[in-house]
């Protein structure tokens, strides 16, 4: 699957839920969001369809997401799934680490590439002023649970201007024991609406100050295809430290995704607001031919960056929380 400038896309991002447990300021607004009802989302069964249609034309990798995804019932059912009915090669999950304690050893088994955990500070009160729930141990818990699995584990930090800045050295330094990355991310404006003052956005070049000014010049490394994290190494570190320019838009160039919301909306960029309903399509009959067929048209008409994408929402405002899209 190649769109409209030659990008290649082979990442799959799948949200499995719009629900959450946690209430985290910055992606969600104090009561939560109107969940949508449960026919609404897409059901195990159709993201397996869907999915391994993708993986038998070019998508080789799949990240989980939400919303949380520990919160949707049978997951790990569904995740065995992915493993026995698809091609997907590199399965990853983005989790707040909050719910997986009793999965743990199925997540073992089930051989993530990749876990992206969320956590914003390694302040248990400022984890609460955050998220506005508990659960800060369970977080830890899971962080060291993961370190001792077999795949690549990264944190991923927002960067709140007016939140978690003395967070971000704490954070880095968990990188300096453990072979882990340490993402800091730059906050983006899919907050579901909630009125939170927020000061300016640091980007990434603040982040970047703020790190060299604690740990000295850090040595780039070579970007992937398609990364979004630009990765640096701190002098005596283990792991690595890694910078996401989300809001700044510095990556789209080689961007290689397309995502599907908890309600089965296709997203050809992040800052789109949903150009094809796979859901409607596919309860209405679509052949496995006519859904590649709609994936592939919209793929074509993808924006250039997501600034191109952000403009042509033809002045809808941006009011969708980040739990509905996945991240
Ligand atoms: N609930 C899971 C979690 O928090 O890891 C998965 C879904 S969450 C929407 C996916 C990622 O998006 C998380 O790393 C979260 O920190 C990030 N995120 C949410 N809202 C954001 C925002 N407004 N700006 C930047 N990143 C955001
Ligand atoms: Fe939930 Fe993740 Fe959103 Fe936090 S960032 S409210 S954990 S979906």
């Amino acid at each position: 699957m190649i769109d409209g400038y030659g990008r290649h896309i082979n990442y799959l991002r799948l949200a499995v839920t719009d629900r959450c447990n946690l209430r985290c300021h910055y992606c969600m607004p104090e009561e939560g969001i109107n969940y949508m009802p449960r026919k609404e989302l897409l059901t195990y069964e159709e993201m397996v369809r869907l999915t391994a249609l993708l993986s038998n034309h070019s998508v080789n990798k799949l990240r989980i997401t939400g919303g949380e995804p520990f919160v949707r019932k049978d997951l790990i059912h569904f995740l065995q799934a992915i493993r026995q009915q698809t091609n997907i090669e590199s399965l990853n999950i983005t989790t707040n680490g909050t719910l997986c304690k009793p999965y743990l050893s199925a997540i073992e088994k089930l051989e993530f590439n990749s876990v992206n955990l969320s956590l914003d500070t390694l302040d248990e009160d400022r984890f609460f002023q955050i998220t506005r729930r508990e659960g800060f141990k369970d977080v830890l818990d899971a962080l060291d649970a993961f370190s001792m699995m077999p795949l690549n584990l990264k944190i991923n930090m927002v960067v709140m201007s007016d939140t978690n800045i003395e967070d971000i050295l704490p954070m880095a330094f968990l990188a300096k024991e453990k072979d882990i990355s340490v993402r800091f991310i730059e906050e983006m404006p899919f907050n579901g609406g909630n009125d939170r003052a927020k000061a300016s956005v640091w980007d990434h070049n603040d982040i970047l100050n703020h790190l060299t000014q604690e740990l000295g010049v850090l040595d780039a490394l070579d970007t992937k295809h398609g990364q979004t994290a630009t990765l640096f190494k701190a002098k005596g570190f283990k792991g690595n430290i890694g910078i996401i320019p989300a809001y700044s838009r510095t990556f789209c160039g080689l961007c290689n995704r397309l995502r599907i919301t908890a309600k089965g909306v296709l997203k050809s960029c992040l800052y789109d607001k949903g150009v094809f309903d796979l859901k409607g399509f596919m309860r209405n009959g679509a052949s496995d031919e006519d859904l590649l067929m709609a994936v592939q048209s919209a793929l074509i008409h993808k924006a250039k960056d997501g600034f191109e994408a952000e403009g042509k929402r033809l002045g809808s405002m941006m009011m969708e929380s980040m739990s509905t899209i996945g991240g």
